[in-house]
């Protein structure tokens, strides 16, 4: 990819972000001379660039205010992300994460909305060996964070057509293609020798890309990635062979106190020939290497490059700096974005059993053994695994027969099945939130479950526990959880308020609208009860909540329904998120 990156004196006054990519000797920084000291964390400058090596250094806000009130050093700790293209692992490379988490990562393994696997409580002695660990299973950490392109993300559940084996090599290709060339990564982590290369790296540049760049791969028939709020989405249609669409400019993470960000879809951009679509990728990216905005790091996510200078101009540059032939490519349209829950026989030689699990979440807890019960089948069954963009596991590789015996192990196991599950329970996930990322305002992901069970006693009270409807819930407004592509989007304000987004579609192609903002919790389920009322006695056949709520007009049931906002509170400050 020709790099054409700007100068710094070309760009108004760059972010200081900006500086220590170019000064990090290719990702390098002070890390392995940290990892030596004594500190229990790393400076902010090792910390910034620890990103790009999968690693967000984090501490447990449950203990925070007391040792500050103690005057003590706050209890530090590492999240280390694994980046996983396609969610897909070997029965092999599960149990070796598993055994990982029980070693050295708080007895607990979080699948992510990108379908990567997150360890918490990783303490930073031990980041070299938990990284080691998952280098050894065949997988790895490196730009698992930080301004690269991120864990390809696109559904490996089985299909009968096979596009599931096409996208996952896609999604391999894609992120061999764009790790960071530099061997900084082996060197520190795997005590690797240095290998002298050029100071530039050949896709990005010295300073890397302005922000984060997400890219997903989506069938036409199945967005349950939620394509739409990726930088760059690869459109797969099952009628249009040898051929993929690309969206661009997507992207959810905004502020509550920030009017100028925003949630936003990705648009059509092009249609290419499948051989040409890493060309393509390379072009979008180069756009936002050059273009992306260096000075603020809140407006630097291609999101905005788009939205301040159009679509048009976005194309007529990628033009420009193509030789492969741009196809048009006018609407994104998709018709489905299914859960993967319960038994599927959709492919009848490869059916599948979909794991509902709670946010991502696999530990062992006093109601369920569930770290425990899912270790036993994986070892026994042997089952090929693919974690889903909504937190939960599809299992498959396995005859019908002995799907079954593995479904009724976990059963007899006490593991909740997906099928016993509330509709809204299924269709509902969280970020992590509180205790350990530094951008939380509010609990999420340990909250959900109270939250589920309130908004299924008002479902009852209208005869709607049966109907589908989607609920995701962030503890901040960067939507690590997508809330405002769910028909119910609860997002923290503060520490016990949260803003309500409705009016989204199920298929994940229309944004939530707010409809109330900082709604205490105790009462986030009575602000809902209008609406779901008015949608159980006024609905169309077969209308959906959010479709509902949007022909109604968010706004006008504001206006009759919403309570009026809480005073705002202060919040408090934080020290390192994880999005
Ligand atoms: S950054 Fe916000 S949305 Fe993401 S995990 Fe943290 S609290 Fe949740």
């Amino acid at each position: 990819m020709n790099n054409k990156s700007r100068s710094f004196e070309s760009d108004r006054q760059v972010s200081g972000n900006e500086i220590l990519k170019a000064e990090s000797d290719g990702l390098r920084s002070s890390i392995a001379l940290e990892l030596k000291d004594d500190s229990p964390t790393f400076s902010n400058d090792a910390a910034q660039i620890l990103k790009f090596h999968g690693v967000y250094t984090q501490d447990d806000r449950d203990k925070r205010s007391t040792l500050r009130k103690n005057g003590s050093e706050l209890a530090h700790m590492c999240m280390v992300r694994a980046a996983i293209p396609g969610g897909r692992l070997t029965p092999e490379q599960y149990l070796a994460l598993d055994e990982l988490a029980s070693d050295l990562a708080g007895e607990s393994l979080r699948i992510t909305t990108r379908q990567g696997i997150q360890f918490h409580f990783v303490s930073k002695g031990d980041l070299k060996p938990v990284i080691k660990a998952v280098n050894d299973a065949l997988l790895t950490t490196y730009a698992g964070c930080g301004d690269v392109v991120r864990n390809v993300t696109a559904c490996t559940a089985p299909r009968s057509d096979g596009l599931d084996l096409q996208m996952a090599e896609i999604a391999d290709q894609i992120s061999a293609r764009y790790k960071p060339a530099s061997s900084a990564y082996f060197e520190i982590w795997s005590d690797g020798d240095r290998i002298e290369q050029a100071e530039a790296d050949p896709i990005y540049g010295t300073t890397y890309l302005p922000r984060k760049f997400k890219i997903g791969i989506a069938t036409t028939d199945d967005n349950c990635v939620d394509l739409m709020s990726h930088d760059l989405g690869v459109v797969l249609d099952p009628a249009r062979v040898g051929q993929v669409g690309i969206v661009v400019g997507g992207g959810l993470g905004k502020g509550h106190a920030d009017p100028g960000s925003l949630a936003r879809l990705a648009e059509p951009l092009c249609t290419v020939r499948t051989e040409h679509l890493l060309q393509t990728i390379d072009i979008v990216l180069s756009i936002q290497r050059d273009y992306g905005d260096r000075s603020d790091r809140s407006r630097a996510r291609l999101k905005y490059l788009i939205e301040s200078h159009g679509i048009e101009w976005f194309r007529r540059e990628a033009e420009a700096r193509s030789n492969v032939p741009f196809m048009e490519f006018d609407s994104v349209k998709f018709s489905d974005s299914p859960s993967h829950l319960g038994l599927n026989l959709s492919a009848p030689s490869r059916p599948y059993y979909g794991l509902k699990l709670p946010s991502g979440r696999i530990k062992d807890t006093s109601q369920v053994a569930l770290r425990t019960a899912l270790r036993g089948v994986v070892h026994d069954f042997r089952p090929l695994i693919s974690l889903t963009a909504k937190e939960d596991l599809v299992l498959f590789g396995l005859e019908l027969e002995q799907l079954e015996k593995l479904r009724q192990r976990l059963d007899s196991d006490g593991v909740q099945l997906s099928e016993s599950l509330s509709p809204l329970t299924r269709d509902s996930f969280a970020c992590p939130a509180l205790p350990t990322c530094g951008l939380a305002l509010a609990e999420s992901e340990r909250i959900l479950p109270t939250l589920t069970k309130e908004i299924d006693h008002e479902l009852k009270l209208h005869a709607l526990s049966d109907s589908e409807i989607s609920l995701r819930m962030t503890g901040c407004p960067n939507g690590c959880a997508r809330p405002y592509l769910a028909e119910i989007g609860i997002v923290g304000r503060s520490k016990r308020s949260y803003d309500v987004y409705l009016g989204a579609n199920r298929k994940g192609t229309r944004l939530g609208t707010l409809y109330a903002a900082d709604v205490a919790f105790d009462i986030l389920r009575e602000s809902l009860a209008g609406p779901l009322r008015l949608y159980s006695e006024t609905r169309l056949s077969g209308e959906g909540f959010g479709d509902f709520c949007h022909r109604i007009g968010v706004q006008e049931l504001t206006k009759r329904y919403a309570p009026a906002p809480r005073r705002t509170r202060k919040t408090e400050p934080s020290k390192s998120g994880q999005s």
